[in-house]
């Protein structure tokens, strides 16, 4: 990379904003200039970067002056408001909510998948990032997809707290220690308790019976793979696991795909390990994944009750991967490649 650059990092103060500092430091991302942006709340605040403190500012439509780069986790509304105003102010939005997924003009990019994509920035000035469940699963398909063509996924998921932010991670401590204490606790990130229970609910419900958070795997696993034509299903569960979600992923292809095929397309992936090793007790695991950029899967195994079918497990941790890590990988490529 050629020159460096001016990045804000909005909400840095968040679960995923704080891993971003941590990525851009880690993968040593050009910045010429950080600036960290969350409520009023936080301003004030210091965070590390760098080894040098930085004073987290209050966001507002003046935020973005002389900035190149602006990488949004702060929700879908201050991303629906300030995602614009970075936009005009001449920075390239990078979005980790849902707010502009499936605006048509608006790109949505996993690095390993569709980095072509990218070059659709130009029109409003954002890029996307696909939602965690979807970012891990798409990245894990599409080698598969490249051999054999999808025509149907058939995915549960077991997803972590810390998907729904800090708040939801101190909740899930809150209720364990309650809970061994013989206390009770009330839930307020959730509808019920999350310790020691699965809520088959990730966001609202919708008018089709699916929640928001499986029609977002649904749709955007079709633009992102560019293929309008696969059919999805999704059941998506929280469970009380900190960080990384799981997936059982049922895969139908156009053509027959075999276990060791696929585990060698697998090997031969970007931002893919292959784990797999059942007769050893050897297969991904959240606590393994925790802190890892890469996707982990592993349980390949032929699907008996059809032709053309595969059955996999697929772990990633949702902050990294699933939001921050991809988000800089997003950015990476286009400092690279358009800036
Ligand atoms: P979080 O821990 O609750 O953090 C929220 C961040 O947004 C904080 O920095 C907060 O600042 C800031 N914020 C809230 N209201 C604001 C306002 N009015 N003005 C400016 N900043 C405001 O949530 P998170 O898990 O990091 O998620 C953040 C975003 O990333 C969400 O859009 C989420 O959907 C998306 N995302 C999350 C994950 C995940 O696995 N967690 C994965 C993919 C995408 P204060 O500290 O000042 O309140």
């Amino acid at each position: 990379m050629a020159r460096d650059f001016s990045v804000a990092v909005v909400g840095a103060t968040g679960a995923v904003g704080r891993t971003m500092i941590r990525v851009l430091e880690e993968r040593d991302f050009p910045v010429r200039e950080v600036r960290f942006l969350a409520s009023e709340r936080s301003e004030g605040k210091e965070l590390l970067f760098r080894g040098e403190k930085i004073c987290v500012q209050r966001l507002d439509h003046n935020s973005f002056d002389g900035v190149d780069i602006a990488i949004f986790s702060a929700g879908a509304e201050r991303s629906l408001i300030f995602a614009p105003s970075a936009a005009r102010a001449g920075a390239v939005v990078v979005d980790n909510s849902s707010a502009w997924r499936m605006d048509p003009e608006v790109p949505l990019v996993v690095p390993e998948v569709n980095p072509h994509a990218i070059s659709g920035y130009k029109t409003k000035g954002i890029i996307a990032n696909p939602n965690c469940s979807t970012i891990q699963m798409v990245v894990a398909l599409k080698p598969l997809y490249d051999c054999a063509r999808i025509r149907r996924i058939v995915v549960s998921t077991y997803q972590a707290v810390s998907g729904s932010g800090q708040k939801a991670i101190t909740e899930l401590e809150e209720q364990v220690r309650a809970w061994v204490d013989g206390r009770s606790s009330e839930p307020r990130v959730y509808p019920h308790q999350i310790a020691f229970n699965c809520l088959p609910q990730i966001d609202i419900f919708q008018e089709n019976g699916y929640t928001r958070e499986e029609m977002k795997m649904v749709n955007e696993t079709r633009k992102i793979m560019e293929d309008p034509e696969i059919r999805v299903t999704a059941t998506t569960v929280r469970v009380p696991v900190f960080y990384s979600h799981s997936e059982a992923v049922n895969v139908e292809f156009e053509k027959k795909i075999s276990a060791s095929e696929a585990r060698e397309l697998l090997s031969a992936a970007p931002g893919v390990k292959v784990v797999d090793d059942p007769l050893h007790s050897i297969y991904p695991l959240a606590l393994d994944a925790a802190g890892q950029d890469l996707v982990f899967v592993g349980r390949i195994r032929e699907d008996i009750s059809q032709a053309n079918g595969l059955d996999l497990w697929v772990v990633a941790d949702n902050i990294r991967k699933g939001a921050a890590t991809n988000a800089v990988q997003i950015a990476e490529v286009l400092a690279e490649r358009y800036l």
